[in-house]
């Protein structure tokens, strides 16, 4: 089959969710992938930063081969033998106590969600059914009733009400408007360190500095959304290590199996993940071998292959280029690491256009928002693909 006729089977029978470019993936191998008629392209996007390992990294390959011939589901109802070493070797590596794993990053949002409000019942001492989240808005945490009762975004909201009670939107970037949302009934606030959906949202510097200073002062949850920005995209472990914090829960999904399975997981110190007891929270593949397998050696070539020192320099370098291209469309370049926002001028048309011509370089990137271009390669790019994707960059940005 050709791309169209994909294009059209999954047009008839597919449900329209999504408006992808129009290039049918068959084949991928590290920053590369290849269309249907085999052409290849460079990904820029890493399945929106959940392929920070690259594509069919061949380490993560052989250990999903080797445990999928061995146990791949056992269900939390028996034991099984890789989650206790996922569980240690998360835990030595992110500094937090104990971690509850899930599947999708909505899920492990979820799941930080009732860890926060049963923490301001047990612990805090709120009334019953009272506790409130802070979040912000442009925020994108996902796409379940509750996560999206808090969207901002008209069309991921609109048609889905009712929504779940006990969310306050505030202004992202703006310290000052939590100070001023947080009440007695304040669970947590929760932030993501930079917004990526929201259009590659760097807020101000020092800003989740005070985020931890007022959650310390009022008692209150400092929850950090990490699940694109977690895992070396931004060129730290955590994003929120760029302003020296550390937040009481973290969530993360996306890169923990370097884009091979759905795994998440809530991170966070005993006295608050030890709240949960029994039955209170679960999942039928959460934790599984499977996934517990693949996502220990996501984590291993992260760490072997010093994916997030070479994110900030690669990030650096990549960031510093794109910043010195000349071009009538550009209002500007932001980011950190390999996590990259080229924002368009209003008047340039939109950044879809600029999306579909970089395919047609072999350059796929994906818009964020009508008017920003992300780039986001795996973190194994070389500096000289970098090098390679420049130009076709700068010829597409200055197009008429
Ligand atoms: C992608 C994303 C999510 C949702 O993850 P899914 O696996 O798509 O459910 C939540 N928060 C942030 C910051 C994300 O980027």
């Amino acid at each position: 089959m050709n791309t169209q006729e994909y294009i059209a089977m999954e047009e008839q029978y597919g449900a329209h969710n999504y408006h992808p470019l129009d290039v049918v993936v068959t084949k991928a191998e590290g920053v590369w992938v290849w269309d249907a008629e085999g052409n290849k392209y460079l990904d820029c996007l890493s399945a929106y930063s959940a392929l920070n390992q690259g594509h069919v990294h061949p380490r993560i390959v052989e250990a999903l081969v080797e445990q999928a011939k061995k146990v791949t589901l056992t269900s939390r109802a028996f034991r099984n033998d890789q989650l206790p070493l996922f569980y240690k070797e998360l835990s030595e590596m992110t500094g937090y106590d104990m971690s509850l794993p899930m599947n999708s990053g909505a899920e492990a949002v979820e799941t930080a969600l009732k860890l926060a409000r049963k923490w301001a019942y047990r612990v805090k001492g709120v009334p019953r059914h009272h506790a409130e989240i802070i979040v912000c808005a442009g925020n994108f945490h996902g796409r379940t009733i509750s996560i999206i009762t808090f969207s901002t975004e008209p069309l991921y909201r609109d048609d889905f009400g009712p929504f779940t009670p006990g969310f306050k939107i505030i202004e992202y970037g703006n310290a000052k408007a939590i100070e001023d949302a947080i009440t007695p009934n304040t669970a947590a606030v929760m932030v993501e360190p930079i917004q990526g959906e929201g259009g590659v949202i760097v807020p101000p510097a020092g800003y989740l500095k005070a985020v931890r200073e007022l959650c310390t002062k009022n008692n209150v949850l400092f929850i950090a959304d990490e699940i694109q920005t977690g895992l070396g995209r931004t060129g730290k472990l955590f994003a929120m290590e760029h302003e020296g914090v550390r937040a009481d829960v973290v969530i993360i999904g996306k890169a923990l199996a370097g884009g091979f399975y759905p795994v998440s997981a809530v991170l966070a110190d005993k006295p608050i993940m030890g709240l949960f007891q029994p039955g209170e929270h679960g999942s039928t593949f959460g934790g599984n071998p499977l996934g517990a397998a693949v996502a220990r050696a996501a984590l291993a070539v992260i760490r072997d292959e010093d994916l997030v020192a070479r994110s900030a320099e690669l990030g650096n370098y990549f960031m510093e280029q794109l910043a010195e291209i000349p071009s009538p469309h550009v209002k500007e370049v932001r980011g950190k690491g390999l996590l990259i926002g080229v924002e368009l001028k209003p008047e340039a048309g939109g950044a879809r256009r600029f999306c579909e011509a970089m395919k047609a370089q072999g350059i796929l990137c994906k818009e964020t928002h009508d008017n920003v271009i992300r780039f986001a390669p795996p973190l194994v790019i070389p500096k000289e693909t970098i090098d390679w994707a420049l130009p076709s960059i700068r010829e597409t940005l200055n197009m008429a």
